[in-house]
C-alpha cells in the first residue's frame, strides 16, 4: 500500500481513464466508483480495493493502476474503482461497533470520489456512485441477478439476504441514506472547486 495525495489520485484517475471508460463501455454503462467498508480493524487494509483509507483520512492505493479489475462488488468489477474505509470490526445493522466510521474517514472518501469523478467525467449519482449496501439491493437495476448463485433478483443488501450492507448508514445518519450523504458530500466539495 502506498499513500498518496488527493492530487496525485487525480493523476492516476486521468491515467486510468480510457482504460476504465473502454471496459465500461464493453458492458454497456459507465464507469463506476463502488463505496465500502472492509468490515476489519482501522489500518487494516485489503488488497481488493483500489483505494483504502485510514481513520485518519489517509488515502492508501493497494494499485498504481486503477483500471485493474479486482474482487469487491459481485459481478461489478469491469471498469469499476472500489474504495474502502478500513473500518467496522463486529458491525452489525443495529450498531457500527468499537470501530466505526470516523468524521475524518467520511470527508476524506467524500473528497476522493469528488476528485475520482470529476477526473473520469462521472455524474456524481446513485448510477455512478454507489455504496455496497445500495449495489446490494440493486437499486440502479444494473444486476440481472444468477440462480446458480442464489441471487436471482440480483440483491444480497439489506433487506434481502443482508451479506453485505456497506455504508447503509453512517453515524449520526439515518438507515438507508449512507449512500446519499457521502454524494452530498462530494458534489459540495466538487462545488468549492480545487478539486
Ligand atoms: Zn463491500
Amino acid at each position: 500500500m502506498r499513500q498518496v495525495t488527493l492530487m496525485e489520485l487525480k493523476q492516476l484517475a486521468l491515467q486510468a481513464k480510457s482504460d476504465l471508460w473502454d471496459q465500461a463501455q464493453s458492458v454497456g454503462r459507465d464507469v463506476k466508483l463502488y463505496l465500502h467498508w472492509s468490515a476489519g480493524h482501522y489500518g487494516q487494509f485489503f488488497d481488493d480495493y483500489h483505494i483504502n483509507i485510514d481513520q485518519d483520512g489517509g488515502i492508501y492505493i493497494s494499485t498504481n493502476d486503477l483500471s485493474a479489475v479486482k474482487s469487491h462488488t459481485y459481478r461489478r468489477n469491469t471498469g469499476a474503482i472500489g474504495i474502502a474505509l478500513a473500518c467496522c470490526y463486529q458491525a452489525n445493522t443495529n450498531d457500527l461497533g468499537p470501530e466505526a466510521p470516523t468524521e475524518l474517514q467520511i470527508e476524506a472518501m467524500a473528497q476522493v470520489v469528488a476528485v475520482l469523478a470529476k477526473a473520469l467525467d462521472l455524474t456524481v449519482d446513485i448510477y455512478r456512485v454507489m455504496t455496497h449496501a445500495e449495489a446490494g439491493n440493486n437499486l440502479d437495476g444494473l444486476n440481472p441477478g444468477y440462480e446458480s448463485n442464489g441471487y436471482p433478483d440480483g440483491k444480497y443488501g439489506p433487506g434481502y439476504s443482508c451479506e453485505r450492507w456497506d455504508l447503509w448508514f453512517i453515524p449520526g445518519g439515518a438507515k438507508g441514506e449512507g449512500g446519499n450523504i457521502l454524494r452530498g458530500k462530494a458534489n459540495w466539495y466538487q462545488q468549492q472547486g480545487g478539486i
